[in-house]
């Protein structure tokens, strides 16, 4: 089903130029190959015995960033990011993926995650809420965890937290493992089940997709009945309207930095060796910009609440800069399955987020999402910025009632 899919949405796309003007790899190289109808070209040229696949029409399938922006705004739906999962399906089973990918899926395999070598940990207990941790979280941006937990606190939901250390299972689908995936996603789910909890909440909009859109599309696993999906920061949205929130107001220039690199579960150092700044000075003259995370464009009702930016609003009473490729343009920092697929091109996505930000003057850049704060971070001071997760600024900021 999924292979009839993919040659249906390649048919469509190989002659369409649409979307062509939003897809964020085209835009950094400027080929025609690594556009949508390129690949979509590329994918049913096979299907027709036209091309093999060989070392350099398989690094051209696996430079599609699978973002999500060519279906979104695609007016016939055309899902041509699964279908490019599903043709890196069919060369990765027959051996012929980057060399690269496959250590990358022996470690999904084994550890759940690619960034240690270490188990996911158990669901802690049961409850009504469960918090789904991931392996980003863990890994790549503790802090966002921790200040996300005290947040919740301050409204009263303490979650139960579930798939600590394991990934959604995005990456192994995006790559071509989609029995690598389905194992991960059935583990989730059932840490899900576990926990006995009626609304799963997640911590950005990369785990929202893969729960709500991608286990059903690309996996063929249904959501549990009855089960809420629902981002934190939309429910701190909520609460804060619902003046269950309140917070002080940041003037520029009034906070001291300091620095976290701790695991919130394990008190242990950052496995990553990342040490990313928990509260970064803010001075004056120093603008802001909100960066959307990466698949922000595959969560609809995220961009027509934009709950980040009334969140942020509540704390900074300045008005922040704003970039271009934002809300429904979002493109990705460079944290998205291409980071191992194609690192080089990867880290020119993060570039372009990073050099637009200067561009417009932004000197510090606020974003909720591990993996995206991550890669800002990685390369941040080169363009002169600093990077700032939203949700510990959020819980430095937040009055206790
Ligand atoms: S996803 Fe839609 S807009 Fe984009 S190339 Fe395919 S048919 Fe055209
Ligand atoms: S998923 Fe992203 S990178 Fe891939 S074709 Fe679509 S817009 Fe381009």
């Amino acid at each position: 089903m999924q292979l009839e899919d993919a040659k249906l949405a390649t048919d469509n796309c190989r002659y369409c130029l649409m979307c062509r003007h939003v897809c964020p790899v085209g835009h950094i190289t400027r080929l025609e190959t690594l556009t949508p109808h390129g690949w979509g070209l590329l994918i049913a040229s096979q299907r027709r015995g036209l091309i093999t696949w060989n070392a350099s029409s398989v690094d051209k399938l696996y430079s599609c960033a699978d973002c999500g922006l060519c279906r979104s705004h695609c007016v016939t739906d055309q899902p041509l990011p699964n279908a490019i999962a599903a043709a890196r399906a069919e060369v990765a089973a027959q051996g012929l993926a980057p060399a690269s990918l496959y250590p990358l899926n022996e470690a999904l395999l084994r550890w759940g995650n690619p960034y240690q070598p270490a188990e996911p940990q158990a669901p802690a207990g049961q409850g009504e809420v469960a918090l789904f941790v991931g392996d980003e979280a863990l890994y790549l941006w503790p802090a966002a965890l921790d200040a996300a937990l005290t947040l919740l606190k301050a409204v009263g939901v303490e979650p139960v937290l579930i798939g600590a250390g394991r990934s959604n299972g995005y990456v192994a689908s995006s790559l071509g493992f989609p029995d690598t995936a389905r194992r991960l996603a059935e583990a989730n789910l059932a840490d899900l089940q576990a926990s006995q909890a009626s609304t799963l909440l997640v911590l950005s909009p990369g785990d929202l997709f893969a729960f709500r859109q991608l286990y059903d599309e690309r996996l063929g696993l249904g959501w549990p009945a009855g089960v809420v999906l629902q981002e934190v920061t939309v429910l701190l949205a909520e609460r804060l309207a619902a003046g269950e929130l309140r917070f002080a107001r940041k003037e520029l220039g009034g906070t001291k930095g300091t620095q976290r690199n701790s695991d919130p579960i394990t008190q242990s150092p950052s496995p990553s060796g990342m040490v990313p700044n928990h509260l970064v000075t803010l001075s004056p003259g120093h603008p802001y910009a909100y960066v959307d995370p990466a698949h922000t464009v595959r969560a609809p009702e995220r961009l027509r609440l934009d709950a980040p930016r009334s969140l942020l609003a509540a704390v900074i009473p300045s008005p922040g800069v704003e970039l271009f490729w934002r809300q429904e343009r979002t493109h990705p920092a460079g944290s998205t399955s291409l980071k191992f697929a194609n690192p080089q091109l990867a880290e020119h996505l993060t570039y372009s987020r990073l050099g637009d930000a200067a561009q417009i003057g932004a000197r510090l850049l606020i974003s909720e999402d591990p993996g995206t704060l991550h890669a800002l971070s990685t390369h941040a001071p080169r363009f002169g910025v600093q990077v700032q997760g939203l949700y510990e600024l959020l819980a430095e900021c937040l009055l206790i009632r």
